[in-house]
Formats: structure tokens, C-alpha cells, sequence
């Protein structure tokens, strides 16, 4: 492998350095580098990230590759500039068994675009029932620390419980998808003005924050801890700060499209602003906004669901729930927390590399930009402003809700442990 000089560029958004890659590594990070026999890229004016970490992404292999495979889902990565993914568990079959965990593990090592760490099932075939082997999946290959029903919530307290008593004693993790089941039968959308008027079934904001302030409580209980996947709601984020505020030991994450967009699309009937936890009101979305400034809100995660063109090419009642993110995340943080003043550089590096890293323990990733580091990397273009067009995504899934929409920024180059990965926005 090769060596490779960044110049000039705004390292975390701070003042124009060069970096120095050798072989996988950071060698040398500071102003005037000589380039040597290293290839240089000229990257001034330009803002060098950590790889971004995604906590949740529906990369849909085994079982669903007419809507995405592991490759697929991490080229599509790559082009967003993550370097490490976690794969959440409702595949067909649930990955809810080392073999199926160690399966995934490895066809993201095959794909050499982006790092795949599995996410195990709580529950055995996500049914909410009995817990799944949660120590093999552990001690796998795969070493999952990240345990979730997500697209289901673990609604039985009992079992809740169980598995934040489990995963405590390895350090792991329980990543709920808080949702009162009972609450949200026949919801297609948030219960608000808009579902009243449509008369559509609502998804009321209890059916999430009753999940949550459960959940915290039990987290405290058994002294373990709790990541609340997806948070959507103004009432969620004052849960949320109300438990650390008590030194529970929760974090939480927030998706791009929950920072952008409201209830008021779904009077289009466009099915693909129809996602799970429903679009919310323009006062839930300003709160998220603020409690990801404020640090309430620990993490942005795409929440990626690609869906096949016929699952989202129907009437609203019978399409899919989800839209995928990967390759848009970034433009929709930097529109709506970056070129609004509530974040800057360093703080988009933190809530999406520093700390999911630190959340699902990515080794290797979401670390500083220094010498000795391994050199996980991407460099954006925060200058450029488009629109989007989802004929070039790499995912295979085109149900994004930015269609035509203008967005600034473009990841231009990432280096997956010091290999190009995406260079000029093409992947290599
Ligand atoms: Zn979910």
C-alpha cells in the first residue's frame, strides 16, 4: 500500500493542515508536509472528517437482496463517507445466532468497502418472547455488543429486563426501538393535526416516550445500559435529559430525516415520507435539532431502510415503512445543524464517528485525526451545493425523500484504513 499526503485540508473543520498516510496508518498530521513519493491530494477548503459510524443501517442480506446486499449497503456507505456500519438483525433469517451474526461479519470483510459490524436479536426470530443467544453472538467472530429487535420494540418488560441484565456482564449494549405496540395498531402516520384531517391512523408521541421513560428506569434499575434507537419526539428528548440529568447510563440517536422533515409531506400521500417512527411536527423536529446541539441526543444514525421500487410504488396504506440514508446524511446534518450555527465541524465528527464508535465499540474507528491513527477518513466538500438525484446512488433501494431536493455538501474522497475507497465522488 501507498502513501498518500491530504493538503490543506480543515482538519475537523479547524485550520488547513496536511495529513500523511503510510500504508493504513496517519504517520504525520501538521502544516507544509513534504509530499515525498507520496500521491497527493489537494484538498483546500475542504473538511477532513474521522469515518463517519453509522449505528443503524438495514444492510437487508441474508434474505432481502432485491432490496440491498452487504456489498451494495456498504458502497452506498462509502459514498457517505462511513467507514463502519452496524447491521441491524431483522434479515430473513433474524440474525439471531453466532451463525448467522459470523455470516454478515464476513461478507463485510469481503466487500472492503466499509467495516460491517453485526447487530444480534434480542429475542429469538425478533418475536419478543425468548431472549436469543446473546453470549455466543458475544463470542462469535463477530463480537457483536449491540443487541436490538429493532423494527420491532422488546415491548415485555420481563424480557427488557433480562437482556439489559445480560449484556451488562460483557459491556454490550441494548438498542431499543421504542414503540407500545398496543398504542400503534393500524398507525400510518404521527397523531397530530395532519393524521386528523387526512383521517389517517395516528402514531401518538406516547406510544414512543411511555417505551423510553420504561426503559431508563429499568436501565437504572439493574444498573446496565440503554441506547434508544430512532428518537422522534419533543416529550423523548425531555425523558432523555431527565435520565441523565439521574446518571442513568443512556445515550440516544436521532435520524438525518427526523432534523428535516415533518408530517405536513404526508399530505402529498408520497409513500416515501412514510417511515418508522413517523415524521413528527415542525416543534419535535426543532427540539431534536437541539438536543443533538446540546449533547441530550448523543449521535445522528442513518436509520438506511432500502425498500424495492414495487414495496414504495403504492398507495400509502400498502407501502414499506423507511427510507434509505446513507448516502444523503451527511448534507441533511450539515443543512440543518451545521449552516444553521448549532454545530460545528468538530461536533458533526463527534456525534457521527467519535461517539457511535464509542457506543457499539467500533474498534478502529472514530478516532482523532493524528499521528498513529488508523487512517479511517473522509473528506467533504462543504462548499458545493446540488440536488439530488437518486439514479447515482450506489445502494440498490432508491426510496429517498430528498429526490430533486438541494442539499450542500459532497463527500469527495474516504479511505477505509488507508485504502481509497471513494475518490472524487466515485467509488473505486
Ligand atoms: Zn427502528
Amino acid at each position: 500500500m501507498s502513501k498518500i499526503l491530504i493538503r490543506g485540508a480543515k482538519v475537523l473543520g479547524g485550520e488547513p493542515q496536511d495529513v500523511l498516510i503510510d500504508g493504513e496508518t496517519i504517520t504525520q498530521v501538521g502544516a507544509g508536509l513534504t509530499a515525498g513519493d507520496a500521491e497527493v491530494v489537494e484538498a483546500a477548503g475542504k473538511v477532513l472528517l474521522p469515518g463517519l459510524v453509522d449505528l443503524h443501517t438495514h444492510l437487508r442480506e441474508p434474505g432481502r437482496e432485491d432490496s440491498e446486499t452487504v456489498l451494495t449497503g456498504t458502497r452506498a456507505a462509502a459514498s457517505g463517507g462511513y467507514t463502519s456500519v452496524f447491521a441491524m438483525a431483522n434479515t430473513f433469517p433474524v440474525a439471531d445466532t453466532a451463525g448467522v451474526v459470523e455470516q454478515v461479519w464476513r461478507l463485510g470483510q469481503e466487500s472492503g468497502y466499509c467495516d460491517v459490524q453485526p447487530i444480534g436479536a434480542v429475542t429469538v426470530g425478533l418475536e419478543g418472547k425468548k431472549l436469543a443467544e446473546l453470549g455466543a453472538m458475544h463470542e462469535s467472530a463477530a463480537g457483536v455488543t449491540v443487541f436490538s429487535d429493532d423494527g420491532k420494540c422488546v415491548h415485555d418488560a420481563v424480557i427488557m429486563r433480562r437482556a439489559l441484565e445480560y449484556v451488562k456482564a460483557f459491556g454490550g449494549v441494548v438498542a431499543q426501538h421504542a414503540q407500545e405496540p398496543r398504542l400503534t395498531e393500524g398507525a400510518e402516520m404521527n397523531e397530530g393535526v395532519v393524521s386528523a384531517e387526512l383521517g389517517l391512523g395516528g402514531w401518538p408521541a406516547v406510544a414512543e416516550e411511555s417505551i423510553i421513560a420504561r426503559d431508563v428506569l429499568l436501565a437504572e434499575h439493574v444498573g446496565s445500559r440503554v441506547h434508544i434507537c430512532h428518537l422522534s419526539t419533543a416529550g423523548s428528548v425531555e425523558i432523555v435529559r431527565w435520565a441523565k440529568s439521574r446518571g442513568i447510563d443512556v445515550t440516544a440517536e436521532v435520524t438525518p430525516h427526523h432534523l428535516l422533515l415533518t408530517d405536513e409531506l404526508v399530505r402529498t400521500y408520497n409513500p416515501v415520507y412514510k417511515v418508522n417512527p413517523p415524521l413528527r411536527t415542525e416543534r419535535d423536529v426543532l427540539a431534536l435539532r437541539e438536543a443533538l446541539a446540546d449533547g441530550t441526543i448523543d449521535i445522528v444514525a442513518t436509520d438506511h431502510a432500502p425498500h424495492p421500487h414495487e414495496d414504495k410504488d403504492c398507495e400509502w396504506a400498502a407501502a414499506a415503512m423507511g427510507m434509505v440514508g446513507l448516502e444523503t446524511a451527511l448534507s441533511v446534518v450539515q443543512e440543518t445543524m451545521v449552516d444553521t450555527g448549532l454545530l460545528d465541524w468538530a461536533g458533526v465528527a463527534d456525534r457521527m464517528s467519535f461517539t457511535p464508535a464509542r457506543i457499539g465499540r467500533a474498534e478502529g474507528h472514530g478516532r482523532p485525526v493524528s499521528a498513529g491513527e488508523p487512517a479511517n477518513l473522509t473528506l467533504v466538500d462543504t462548499a458545493y451545493r446540488g440536488s439530488v438525484d437518486p439514479a447515482g446512488f450506489a445502494s440498490r433501494s432508491r426510496n429517498t425523500p430528498y429526490e430533486g431536493r438541494e442539499l450542500p455538501g459532497r463527500v469527495t474522497h474516504t479511505w477505509l484504513r488507508g485504502k481509497a475507497v471513494l475518490v472524487d465522488g466515485k467509488l473505486t
